[in-house]
């Protein structure tokens, strides 16, 4: 008979195992390729995942979209944007005539688009030189939300800025300041951030106050 937590164990290691498929692959050690996603997401992140990784801990299947269709024949090819003598490399979900899309899932329908995916995709109408963007969020209970985005050059600047520095500490060896954001909560460092271990000695209070070993 397969018990509650077994269940749990064989979707979560099934979750995993996809997720790693489906994972874009980074040459650790080739510190002037930088992938896109690196920089739009917390660079003391992106900096732990090269140099001492932990595994990511996956809460569904709807995360797995945007890299299933990267996988499929709707996904773009890799497309490098030089910085430099640093290369930038970035990948579309789906790239339909002159807009490029992405999809990812979401856990309720948003107002707005997430920063780091409106990034995301303005430095992608950069590097594929598109000049339309569609973000695509879809639900678990499968409602969609739709937004349009017009590519900036600030935004972008501000990216190939984040290049440089992740690109200067990794060859520096240092590692980034916290960026504390929502994506703190979700993400596999956050005891190595703000769990820091202190070296405390077990007190008994009872023997401090004098009360130790006494007896009536
Ligand atoms: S816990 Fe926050 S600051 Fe630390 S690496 Fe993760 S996202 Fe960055």
């Amino acid at each position: 008979m397969m018990g509650d937590r077994d269940f749990r164990s064989i979707v979560e290691n099934a979750l995993g195992s996809i997720g790693k498929e489906l994972e874009i692959d980074i040459d650790s050690a080739d510190i002037q390729t930088i992938h896109l996603h690196e920089v739009v997401q917390c660079l003391r992140r992106s900096y732990y995942d090269r140099i001492d990784p932990k595994e990511v801990q996956r809460r569904g299947f709807n995360e797995l979209l945007s890299g299933l269709l990267r996988r499929l024949q709707y996904g773009s090819d890799p497309k490098e944007f030089a910085i430099d003598d640093i290369k930038l490399k970035g990948q579309v979900d789906m790239l339909v005539d002159d807009s490029i899309f992405l999809f990812r899932g979401a856990s309720s329908e948003l107002e707005n688009p997430l920063a780091n995916d409106v990034l995301y995709l303005n430095a992608c109408m950069w590097i594929y030189d598109k000049p339309d963007g569609i973000i695509v969020y879809i639900t678990g209970d499968k409602k969609e939300t739709t937004f349009s985005i017009s590519r900036n050059k600030k935004m972008f600047e501000e990216v190939v800025r984040r290049v440089r520095v992740l690109n200067d500490l990794l060859k520096e060896q240092k590692t980034p300041i916290l960026e504390p954001s929502s994506e703190c909560s979700e993400c596999q460092y956050f005891e190595r951030c703000f769990m820091k271990k202190k070296n405390t000695k077990q007190l008994d209070l009872a023997e401090m106050l004098g009360f130790g070993n006494k007896k009536d």
